[in-house]
């Protein structure tokens, strides 16, 4: 008898070797847990065994160097396991009390504040930027480097009404970019094409068939196959771009910031919604952003003073109504904020239920 073919499990390795003993031995048996100070938490399993987690903030693009020096503080400091957060926090278990403080000193001694936990500005998500990315009209990594630097207090201190997630996406059709304040590019200018290019590089019918709103079409120029654009159509996202690099479309001075507010992925206390474009036009100015980093720290600053306990960013917005967000940011009101774009009534999802 043949042996039936069995799957190749090429996936997500066994998490389960890597995990903390203490975790694995006591796997969905927790009891209760606490949060002693910003940064740690505390859980405590039905066995009475506890574990402490300490949580750090890096700058997430990381060379080798400083990977291995967190790997040595994990050996020395942590009974060497690790694990990344979805936001690039890096969490460092150990299974004694006495353990914490001197991890969190070898911690902040070498330039890892301790943080993100709780009603803190948690690390900012984002995408890859100009490092890994093809496509990209900014560095999401560098502008996260830049506004973290400048929201160490927030990190490190759990003092908001509730917590803040911030994300960033370095091109228009983006692979990230949804939260309390999402920081994205938004290009300005429809794509220029390189005719000589598009015939040796460009599946003409993908491309074509790739814009939102039709806006692309076949032509020929010069007596070669190329394509043209209808720019009173062309919505400036950028997607004719992966599949054609001719359409060029990333710009310095015409790929902008655009900033969106009171994006919630959750079900918790309200339904998930999407956020809200608040700013647009930003120079998108590497390598410090410091326009960017204004216009959130102004955003933060209004809500942390004026936000009741534990509203997100969206429902504090939806209390108050836009026209007093506008108001307090002293962020001005054009007529770019009003959607106008008649399929988005019906493109758009509000709750994350499932929907046939
Ligand atoms: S947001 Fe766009 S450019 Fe940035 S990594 Fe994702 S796909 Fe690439
Ligand atoms: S940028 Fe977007 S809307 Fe404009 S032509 Fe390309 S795909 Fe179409």
């Amino acid at each position: 008898m043949t042996q039936p073919r069995m799957p190749i499990e090429s996936g997500v390795p066994d998490h389960f070797q890597y995990m903390h003993p203490v975790m694995r031995k006591n796997y969905g048996q927790w009891d209760w847990h606490e949060r002693p100070r910003p940064g740690v938490l505390h859980h405590v399993a039905k066995s009475g065994d506890s574990v402490w987690t300490v949580r750090a903030g890096t700058q997430r693009q990381m060379d080798v160097y400083t990977i291995r020096k967190l790997c040595d503080i994990a050996d020395q400091y942590a009974e060497g396991h690790v694990r990344f957060t979805i936001r690039s926090n890096i969490e460092f278990m150990v299974s004694d009390e006495k353990k914490v403080a001197p991890l969190i000193e070898a911690l902040e001694k070498n330039g890892f504040p301790i943080g993100g936990t709780g009603n803190s500005v948690s690390m900012i998500s984002h995408t890859q930027g100009w490092l890994h990315c093809d496509i990209p009209a900014s560095d999401a990594s560098g502008a996260v480097k830049s506004l973290m630097d400048e929201l160490h207090h927030e990190f490190t201190h759990e003092e908001m009404p509730n917590r803040v997630r911030i994300t960033t996406s370095c091109c228009q059709i983006n692979c990230g970019g949804q939260g309390d304040i999402a920081i994205n590019i938004q290009h300005t200018k429809p794509p220029k094409i390189n005719h000589d290019l598009v015939a040796n590089v460009c599946e003409r019918p993908s491309v074509v068939a790739r814009c939102p709103v039709a806006a692309i079409r076949p032509a020929m120029v010069n007596g070669k196959p190329s394509l043209e654009v209808d720019e009173k159509k062309c919505i400036c996202c950028g997607a004719c771009f992966p599949p054609c690099p001719p359409m060029q479309i990333n710009d310095p001075e015409h790929s902008k910031f655009a900033i969106w507010v009171g994006g919630k992925n959750s079900n918790a206390r309200s339904k998930p919604t999407f956020h809200k474009l608040v700013a647009a036009g930003i120079p998108n100015n590497p390598p410090r952003w410091p326009e960017v980093g204004a216009v959130v720290k102004k955003i933060l600053r209004v809500y942390k003073e004026d936000a009741r306990d534990w509203e997100r960013i969206g429902e504090w917005v939806e209390r108050i109504g836009w026209p007093r967000f506008f108001e307090l940011t002293e962020l001005p009101f054009t007529k770019y904020h009003v959607d106008s774009w008649r399929g988005a009534r019906h493109s758009l999802n509000a709750s994350a239920h499932i929907r046939f």
